[in-house]
């Protein structure tokens, strides 16, 4: 795995009793989208599964960041929970920023630090997240999913 630099934690968000997937992504997404908010930096996590002897789901994920605002490496699944190969993350900002050390190394050197990075939008899904695989992102005001291009849902809030 390339050397993405500090990978810090954010949260760590588990889904209540009778809380559908759904419902559960939509709550903890406005977390997620509130850390980018106030931080201007991308978020991100693998969606994490655990299943109780009755069959009953239950949901976590361990958001962390980069600290970059064009890019996220999602950490591992909190202890007890498999990955259901589907990740969920928020954009940084819609304003222009300076690259960091994290921008630039998660760009492949596209973005070298100090440079202006013009901003993201933060209502849609970026070209590399299709390309990434499926997933959600935390949008300002809905929960989005794709699996690729043709194959999205807008949740609602
Ligand atoms: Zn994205």
């Amino acid at each position: 795995m390339r050397d993405v630099g500090n990978q810090e934690d954010i949260s760590t968000e588990k889904s209540r009793a009778n809380e559908s997937e759904i419902d559960f992504l939509k709550r903890a997404g406005r977390e997620v989208r509130d850390f980018s908010d106030r931080n201007e930096v991308e978020g991100c996590g693998k969606i994490c599964v655990t299943e109780d002897p009755a069959g009953v789901k239950s949901y976590a994920i361990k958001f962390t960041t980069n600290d970059s605002h064009i890019g996220c490496a999602t950490g591992p699944c909190a202890d007890g929970y498999k990955e259901t190969g589907e990740t969920l993350h928020s954009h940084g900002t819609s304003s222009t920023v300076r690259a960091n050390v994290a921008d630039e190394v998660l760009s492949g050197g596209k973005y070298l630090q100090g440079t202006r990075i013009s901003g993201q939008d933060l209502f849609h899904f970026s070209a590399q997240d299709f390309a990434t695989g499926a997933g959600y992102l935390a949008a300002p005001h809905d929960l989005l999913y794709q699996k690729g291009e043709r194959n999205q849902i807008d949740y609602g809030n």
